[in-house]
């Protein structure tokens, strides 16, 4: 069976709709569960991610995004597993534009892991009332 890709604009109607319903949606997976059903109600051949249930979240006027970093309790690395180099943290943006440590990078071999040792990250979803 080959999946299919649902629109963006018909993810948004079914992430409103979904928030409209339960009023406050605790994790990224969750969302992602209860936005992937609705999609197979509408064709089966639907598909979407975690990280893309999320992205298209963030556009929605009317939805708020709390994030919660769960500490990791995995030790991060320091020694590049490839080379045995000392390795980089990269560092990027969270969703409300702070600066976090994202993942590792060696300069040596260009060996690279990523937000695995600092997540999970708990997003918590939620409409706004007006
Ligand atoms: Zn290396």
């Amino acid at each position: 069976m080959k999946l299919m890709i649902p629109k963006e604009s018909l993810v948004k109607k079914i992430i409103y709709q979904i928030l409209r319903r339960y009023g406050i949606i605790h994790t990224q997976e969750e969302l992602s569960e209860i936005v992937k059903s609705e999609l197979k109600k509408i064709n089966k051949k639907f598909t979407i991610t975690p990280n893309r249930v999320r992205k298209i979240a963030i556009q929605i006027k009317d939805v708020e995004i709390t994030v919660k970093t769960k500490k990791s309790k995995k030790p991060n690395p320091v020694k590049c597993p490839v080379c045995g180099n000392k390795l980089k943290i990269i560092y990027g943006k969270n969703l409300i534009g702070k600066k976090i440590p994202i993942g590792f990078q060696c300069s040596i071999c260009q060996y690279r892991c990523d937000e695995k040792f600092f997540s999970p990250m708990k997003y918590e979803f939620k409409l706004i009332k007006k």
